[in-house]
């Protein structure tokens, strides 16, 4: 069974999850953690609940995602995984972090690639990976179908939808992603996405100004 602790780090606000089960190994997925004591708060988490990180992924690599990818990754001894396309995405972010004020990005690179149709395991459990580019080029979101779970990343928020106006961002791209991929999922499967609360595919596909599937009908 898995479980999910979320932490919002950094002044983008962004939701860093841990996900673990009963073997208490786990994976961090988008470790936005950039102050000390973000790091700290993130560490003292895994200590306290014995947990072994396994695994560091990226559902994509903009700023406020992949601030703690240096520091996991060397704190856990674990390799970076992300989606190919989302290389240029994650390699940009040392040459523009300084002009928005973080003089403290530590980059690492990706060490190596999944696609659609890989799996992410850790202990007992495995997570599917949905290619959904639009908000990132290289954008998947982590899915499992036991537990109706899905990290979703910049994809779908609760009643709105990722910018597109970021390099390699495409609206029309974006809103395909979510009628083909998200939409698909059962209306009881949870979100829980990059920022804001957690929602259900259900309630966007009835209720998100930006692609309810039933609007004006
Ligand atoms: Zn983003």
């Amino acid at each position: 069974m898995i479980q999910i602790q979320n932490f919002v780090f950094n002044p983008f606000m962004e939701n860093t999850y841990v996900l673990y089960d009963e073997t208490n190994e786990a994976i961090i997925i988008d470790p936005g953690c950039y102050e000390d004591v973000e790091q700290r708060d993130l560490v003292e988490f895994i200590e306290d609940m014995n947990l072994k990180v396994v695994g560091l992924v990226n559902t994509h690599c903009h700023i406020d995602h992949v601030f703690g990818n240096a520091f996991i990754s060397k704190k856990y001894n674990v390799g970076l995984q992300i989606h190919k396309e989302d290389e240029a995405t994650l390699k940009s972010v040392e040459v523009y972090a300084p002009a928005y004020g973080f003089q403290g990005y530590h980059p690492v690179e990706a060490e190596s690639f999944f696609e659609e149709g890989d799996q992410i395991k850790f202990g007992n459990s495995e997570l599917d990976i949905l290619f959904t580019p639009g908000h990132a080029p290289g954008h998947v979101v982590f899915f499992n179908k036991d537990q109706k779970i899905c990290i979703g990343g910049d994809v779908l928020f609760d009643g709105s939808i990722g910018r597109t106006d970021l390099p390699g961002g495409d609206f029309d791209i974006l809103i395909k992603s979510i009628h083909e991929k998200l939409f698909k999922l059962e209306d009881d499967v949870v979100v829980y996405p990059g920022h804001g609360g957690s929602t259900t595919i259900g309630k966007e596909k009835i209720s998100n100004p930006f692609c309810a599937i039933n609007q004006n009908s």
